[in-house]
């Protein structure tokens, strides 16, 4: 257990957090941290106890299916209700509710829904199912869009013409930049993926940060991690400088993965994509570059625009998504709303910022 105590060791924790307490003294800082996996590792080990008040951390849009929108679901309920269509995806899309239904319900109903692991997965669906077109519902970010590349590269290679992918991949930094710019939410600075930033590296925040001009620091999912990277940004904040700094260079190096950053570039190519709560972000999605359009399912059944995403059943996910509420504002949280019965997506997944904190209540 050394390398675990080593990033966990509670006397070394109060020790940092002392530090930053110290730091933040003069005033008060907002920190966002724009991943799932932080959120879920900074409530689970009591980090915000830790902290003074004016220590804010607050949670973005870093969980995949959170981010994705209704009128995508909306979509992906009209193929799955296709008597010669398959629909594959990660589990926890399948919960994901919108016009009071989820895959989980057509599943229930008839459907042919299958929850997948790994991309590679529907590979193998597709050539046990001739005759019926499969569909995988790609989701998430730089971390599991290298995947779908593959998928996509195999299927067309392979000539396997009943794959068909609809992908809702989205890229981090553009976020940062929409979130950065938000007047209401006044960043002092960005906790940064661990696990997006071994795809990307530290170099694909660059541009982003540099016109934020904000502190940001790479960070690993262990207290200490976490804790120095707010030391980090505390401290540069106070001093008005922008750094840029890997605090987990033990996973993450600078120019990331060149495979899986190329990968990307050969399979997909950026445009416009809608994200729940923050509308349309310029350059956000990753789409289907044109040798591959043969297997894009918006082209083979004609799917309609996702220009729309705004949950009608009273869940507030969008705010929670931006960091301009916490859950605990929500009035169906914990109570009509559960991890076992989400009503929105947030609740969902164990990325959900909901899920998080009601498993830490
Ligand atoms: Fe939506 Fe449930 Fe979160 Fe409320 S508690 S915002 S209904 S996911």
């Amino acid at each position: 257990m050394k390398y675990v105590d080593d990033f966990r060791g509670a006397e070394a924790c109060l020790a940092m957090a002392r530090q930053i307490n110290a730091a933040a003294a003069d005033r008060s800082y907002r920190i966002m941290e724009v991943c799932g996996t932080h959120t879920a590792a900074i409530r689970r080990f009591g980090i915000p106890a830790m902290l003074s008040s004016r220590i804010r951390l607050i949670s973005g849009p870093g969980c995949p299916v959170c981010v994705t929108s209704d009128a995508y679901l909306r979509n992906a309920f009209r193929m799955a209700a296709d008597k010669n269509v398959t629909i594959a995806t990660y589990p926890d899309m399948l919960r994901v509710p919108a016009d009071g239904m989820s895959l989980q319900d057509l599943k229930a109903k008839g459907a042919d829904v299958r929850a997948v692991n790994s991309a590679l997965e529907v590979l193998e669906i597709a050539r046990e199912s001739e005759g019926r077109t499969v569909v995988f519902l790609a989701v998430g970010f730089e971390t599991t869009a290298p995947a779908t590349a593959i998928l996509a590269q195999r299927a067309r290679r392979e000539r396997i013409k009943n794959l068909k992918i609809y992908s809702a991949h989205k890229t981090i930094p553009p976020a940062l930049l929409s979130l950065g710019r938000d007047k209401e939410l006044c960043l002092d600075g960005f906790l940064l993926p661990g696990h997006v930033s071994v795809v990307i590296g530290v170099q694909g925040y660059r541009r982003a940060m540099r016109s934020l001009r904000l502190p940001a620091v790479v960070t690993g999912f262990e207290p200490l991690d976490i804790l120095s990277a707010i030391l980090t940004i505390v401290d540069a904040a106070r001093h008005r400088k922008a750094v840029l700094r890997n605090g987990y260079g033990r996973v993450v190096r600078e120019g990331g993965n060149p495979k899986a950053v190329s990968l990307l570039k050969e399979v997909f190519v950026s445009k416009d994509s809608l994200w729940r709560g923050l509308g349309v972000i310029p350059g956000s999605g990753l789409f289907l570059r044109k040798p591959y359009d043969s297997l894009d399912a918006r082209r083979t059944f004609s799917l309609r625009q996702e220009d729309e995403c705004r949950l009608d059943n009273g869940c507030r996910c969008a705010g929670v998504l931006t960091g301009k509420i916490e859950p605990s504002a929500c009035r169906y949280f914990g109570k009509q709303c559960i991890p076992q019965k989400p009503l929105g997506p947030c609740m969902v997944s164990r990325e959900g910022t909901c899920r998080a904190f009601f498993e830490t209540r």
